[in-house]
């Protein structure tokens, strides 16, 4: 190996505000491009602008004379990875060191300060700030609620028609709706949005079933357990308890509930970790905390069933509610999304090609080829071995730009002690 590969980690310094994409080479990587295929070893990306301009067999592709060469060698290499329910108004820019260090180069924001979230989107845009690229509804549309903040207040199908064009006249990508949304005024709002061909992301409005927000149209329905509370609300619905809901999605019911998502294409976020992180192991209860691991364990058997029915699944983790570490969260979501029986390659694809599917932008994001943004993980070990390998991270490249781990830890310590 010639020394220029070696010593080629030490010229890419980190610094929040490099604007530089130069050139460089990943060389001699196994490449886990995740669009379907199997994994390549001994294969060289070249990076320039930003893009990925080309992918092959380290024999056959040509490293530019002025491209810096990384040396791949035992190294795997997988898209960047996006967490697509999270909330970052919560998170704080805390948040942005974490992702980026676990190798989250994407964001879907599930509700929050659209003001707070644009400074921050345009901050990372004009490499004035590392972070994610980021996805955002802006506020929750969602009925009266107390204590609560960022919310679009709706009762009435006026107003959530009206809430319709007022999202959409702010620019939003999407918009959330959440729990406590009157079902007529859920109804309007699908109608209008439909009209306005703005996709619709569901946190079930209690006494909407899934399969009637499915039906309405929602592009997502998010969190397993609202299936629950779905059956419970459902038009002749005899489950009365979580217990009887559980065993009535596991069942037949449940067959067709799948059916109608992949019929309708509704797209599934499951955020198993956050009811593992928020009902089971901050549990200190031991009276509470069986039967809540019961509840988890069913979770994980609901998501193992639609991901066999052919629903299409998402990975996000909910961060920051319920403690959700940014980041760190995300992998737990993948190695539970592992345990209901999706192979560690269909686990990655839940948050790299589904997600650009989901955007429509698989030209852009989700895998390592020809021209997609250069989001990518260099990893020290084989995540298709074992799902937990995505946490062995060598390397992040964002937008083009190379960040060894170690900087990534360095600044993320500097920013903690600026209090950032
Ligand atoms: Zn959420």
């Amino acid at each position: 190996m010639p020394k220029r590969i070696l010593l080629s980690f030490l010229l890419f310094s980190f610094s929040a505000t490099a604007q530089t994409k130069r050139s460089f080479a990943i060389t001699h990587v196994t490449v886990i491009d995740c669009s379907g295929t199997a994994a390549r070893p001994n294969s060289t990306v070249i990076i320039s602008g930003g893009r990925i301009v080309s992918v092959g067999p380290s024999e056959t592709v040509k490293i530019p004379t002025a491209a810096h060469a990384v040396d791949g060698n035992g190294k795997f290499l997988i898209p960047g990875l996006w967490d697509m329910h999270g909330h970052l108004t919560d998170a704080t820019e805390d948040a942005f060191p974490l992702l980026i260090m676990n190798g989250v180069t994407g964001v879907r924001d599930m509700g929050g300060d659209l003001a707070q979230i644009d400074r921050w989107r345009s901050e990372i845009e004009s490499g004035a700030r590392v972070g994610p690229h980021i996805i955002r509804a802006g506020p929750f549309v969602d009925g009266p609620k107390e204590g609560v903040t960022n919310r679009l207040t709706v009762r009435t199908p006026e107003e959530a028609r009206r809430a319709v064009h007022d999202l959409k006249a702010k620019g939003v990508d999407f918009i959330k709706v959440h729990n406590a949304l009157p079902p007529a005024a859920f109804f309007a709002l699908m109608d209008e949005a439909h009209k306005e061909h703005i996709s619709v992301a569901v946190h079930l409005p209690k006494n909407v079933s899934s399969a009637e927000a499915s039906d309405a149209g929602v592009v997502s329905l998010e969190h397993v357990e609202t299936m629950y509370e779905s059956a419970m609300w459902r038009k002749g619905a005899t489950a009365k308890t979580v217990e009887q809901a559980q065993d009535e999605i596991l069942g037949p019911i449940g067959q067709q509930l799948f059916q109608r998502f992949v019929k309708n294409g509704t797209w599934y976020v499951p955020t198993l970790v956050a009811y593992e992180r928020g009902f089971v192991l901050w549990s200190n209860d031991p009276e509470s905390l069986k039967p809540r691991l019961n509840v988890h364990e069913k979770n994980i058997e609901v998501v193992r069933m639609m991901h066999k029915a052919g629903v299409q699944i998402m990975a996000g983790s909910d961060f920051s509610d319920w403690g959700i570490v940014p980041g760190i969260d995300l992998h737990n979501e993948l190695a539970l999304l592992v345990e209901a029986g999706f192979t560690p390659m269909e686990a990655l694809q839940a948050a790299t090609l589904n997600p650009a599917k989901f955007l429509g932008k698989t030209d852009t994001y989700g895998t390592i080829q020809a021209g997609r943004v250069a989001d990518l993980i260099l990893l020290d070990m084989n995540p298709l071995e074992d799902i937990s390998h995505t946490r062995k991270i060598h390397a992040v490249v964002l937008g083009g730009r190379f960040f060894p781990i170690a900087s990534l830890r360095k600044q993320a310590l500097q920013d903690a002690a600026k209090g950032n």
